[in-house]
């Protein structure tokens, strides 16, 4: 289980620079960045709120989020609104 970091970004990646952590997302690769858990496109962020907690997260997920879920919201209102008839 990857252990909580400090809400400050900064001091959280020269943290993981210094001792590395896994992707708390369980991808299996090395977190490099600071990830919000739960992920900033799944809730209203408020910067320095309590509204979610900083994870060490890879890259890989951690840019790759945004883009991922938009698809997903966009495939969901796809399938809610079938523009064509079978
Ligand atoms: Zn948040
Ligand atoms: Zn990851």
């Amino acid at each position: 289980m990857p252990m909580r970091i400090d809400r400050n970004q900064r001091v959280a990646r020269r943290l993981l620079r210094i001792e590395p952590q896994m992707c708390w997302r369980g991808c299996g690769r090395v977190a490099t960045t600071v990830g919000h858990n739960p992920p900033r496109a799944l809730h209203d962020h408020t910067p320095n709120g309590e509204c979610c907690i900083l994870m060490p997260e890879c890259a890989r997920c951690n840019y790759g989020e945004g883009t991922r879920i938009a698809r997903i919201k966009k495939r969901a209102r796809a399938n809610a609104n079938p523009s064509r008839q079978w």
